[in-house]
C-alpha cells in the first residue's frame, strides 16, 4: 500500500430526504479509507442545498455559497428535492445546476456496471459482463437556451432552438473520455453520433473524435448512431468500456446505463472539473425518494460508491478501488443487502459491513 499524506477538503452535502440517512454512512466509508490508506480528510458540512434551508431562508442556498465552498477540493452531497414544498425545478435550479455551472462541471460521469446481488433486467448477464462508463458532455451542445418562437399564435407559427458545440467544449469531453478510455484494461472508446441526421453538428462531433483519437493511439474507438447505440447497450453491453456523448445523448445514455445494471439505488455519479480549479460534485444517482426517507432503510451503496469516485478523482485511487471491493463483497452476501434488494440489512448495518470489509 501506498500511504501519501495528502489533506483532501470536503463539502460535505446531505441535502433532502434520504441523503440525510446515507451521507452520514458515505462518511463512516470515507472515514474507514482515510484510515486504511493513511491520508487526511477535512470535512466541513452545510446545511444549504436543501428544501429544509429553504423553508427557513426562501432561497437554496445563501449568498455567499461559492465562497464558502469554492475552495474545498470536492463536495459529497446526497440528493436535493421535496416536492411536497418546493417544486422541483426550484430546488434543482437553485442548487445543483449553480453547482454545475459556476464550477464548470463539464463532465458527468457514470460507471455502468453489473454487481454481485443485484438482478439485472437484461437476461442472462452475470457480473463481469456489464462495465463501463458513459461520460456525458455537461455544459453546451443541444441544451441551450438559444431560439424561439416565431409568429406565435399562427399557421405560420414556427420554433427554433439551436445546438451549440464549440471546439473547446468538444475537444475537452473528448479529451477527458480518451484519457479514461487510456487507462482502462480494455483502451476502447465508443463515441455516439447522429451524423446521418443531424447534418450539422454531429459530423463536427466525428470530425472532432477523429482528431482526437490521433493523440492516443492506443486506444481502440468507434462510433454508433444514437439509436442503435441504445440498442446495443440492451443487447449487446459487453461490446462498451467508456461511452462519450454530447449534453442530450448523454442524458439519455446516462440513464439507460445504469437501468441496464439493475438498481438506481446503487448507481453513483460525478460531476467533474477535471482540471481541479473547481471543486468536483459526487452524488447517487437516485433522488430523495420521499416515499422512504426517514425509515432508514435506503440503501447506502449508491452514496458510498460515489465517495470511491470521489477519492479516485482526488488521487487516492488505491483507496476508491478498494471502497468498490468491499461493495462487491457486501452486495455478495444475502444476509448483508438492504431491503430494496430483498435483504434484511437497514442502511446503517450495510453501511458498516462496506466498513468493515473494507478495514
Ligand atoms: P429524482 O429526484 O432523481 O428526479 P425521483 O424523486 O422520482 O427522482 P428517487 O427519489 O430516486 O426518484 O426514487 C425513485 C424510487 O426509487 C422511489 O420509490 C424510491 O423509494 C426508490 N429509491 C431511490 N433511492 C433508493 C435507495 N437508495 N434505496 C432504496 N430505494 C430507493
Ligand atoms: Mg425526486
Amino acid at each position: 500500500q501506498q500511504a501519501s499524506n495528502r489533506v483532501h477538503r470536503i463539502a460535505v452535502i446531505p441535502g433532502d430526504g434520504i441523503g440525510k440517512e446515507t451521507v452520514p454512512e458515505g462518511v463512516r466509508v470515507l472515514e474507514a479509507a482515510a484510515k486504511k490508506f493513511g491520508f487526511k480528510l477535512q470535512l466541513d458540512d452545510f446545511d444549504f442545498a436543501s428544501c429544509d434551508y429553504y423553508a427557513r431562508h426562501g432561497r437554496m442556498m445563501p449568498e455567499d455559497w461559492k465562497e464558502r465552498i469554492g475552495q474545498h477540493d470536492a463536495i459529497f452531497f446526497g440528493a436535493v428535492g421535496w416536492p411536497d414544498t418546493v417544486p422541483d425545478h426550484v430546488s434543482l435550479w437553485g442548487s445543483l445546476i449553480l453547482f454545475r455551472r459556476e464550477f464548470d462541471q463539464y463532465v458527468n460521469l457514470r460507471p455502468c456496471k453489473l454487481m454481485p446481488g443485484v438482478p439485472s433486467p437484461l437476461a442472462g448477464r452475470q457480473p463481469g459482463d456489464i462495465d463501463f462508463y458513459v461520460v456525458r458532455e455537461n455544459t453546451e451542445g443541444e441544451y441551450s437556451a438559444l431560439g424561439g418562437r416565431m409568429f406565435p399564435g399562427t399557421d405560420r407559427e414556427f420554433v427554433v432552438q439551436e445546438s451549440v458545440f464549440t471546439r473547446h467544449g468538444t475537444d475537452r469531453i473528448l479529451k477527458f473520455a480518451f484519457d479514461l478510455a487510456q487507462k482502462r484494461e480494455k483502451k476502447h472508446l465508443t463515441s455516439a453520433t447522429k451524423s446521418n441526421g443531424i447534418a450539422i453538428t454531429m459530423p463536427y462531433w466525428d470530425e472532432r473524435v477523429e482528431a482526437m483519437a490521433k493523440s492516443y493511439p492506443d486506444v481502440r474507438w468507434d462510433k454508433y448512431h444514437i439509436d442503435i447505440l441504445t440498442a446495443h447497450f440492451v443487447q449487446n453491453p459487453d461490446r462498451f468500456d467508456v461511452v462519450v456523448a454530447s449534453n442530450l445523448f448523454g442524458d439519455i445514455l446516462s440513464d439507460l446505463g445504469p437501468a441496464c445494471t439493475g438498481t438506481i439505488a446503487i448507481a453513483p455519479s460525478g460531476n467533474i472539473n477535471p482540471e481541479r480549479k473547481f471543486p468536483s460534485l459526487f452524488e447517487p444517482v437516485h433522488g430523495s425518494a420521499p416515499d422512504i426517507a426517514g425509515k432508514g432503510i435506503a440503501n447506502p451503496i449508491g452514496q458510498i460508491w460515489s465517495a470511491a469516485m470521489m477519492l479516485e478523482h482526488l488521487g487516492e485511487v488505491e483507496a476508491g478501488r478498494a471502497i468498490l471491493q468491499a461493495i462487491e463483497t457486501v452486495l455478495s452476501e444475502p444476509k448483508l443487502r438492504t431491503g430494496d434488494l430483498k435483504g434484511p440489512a437497514n442502511t446503517v448495518t450495510c453501511a458498516k459491513a462496506v466498513a468493515d470489509a473494507l478495514a
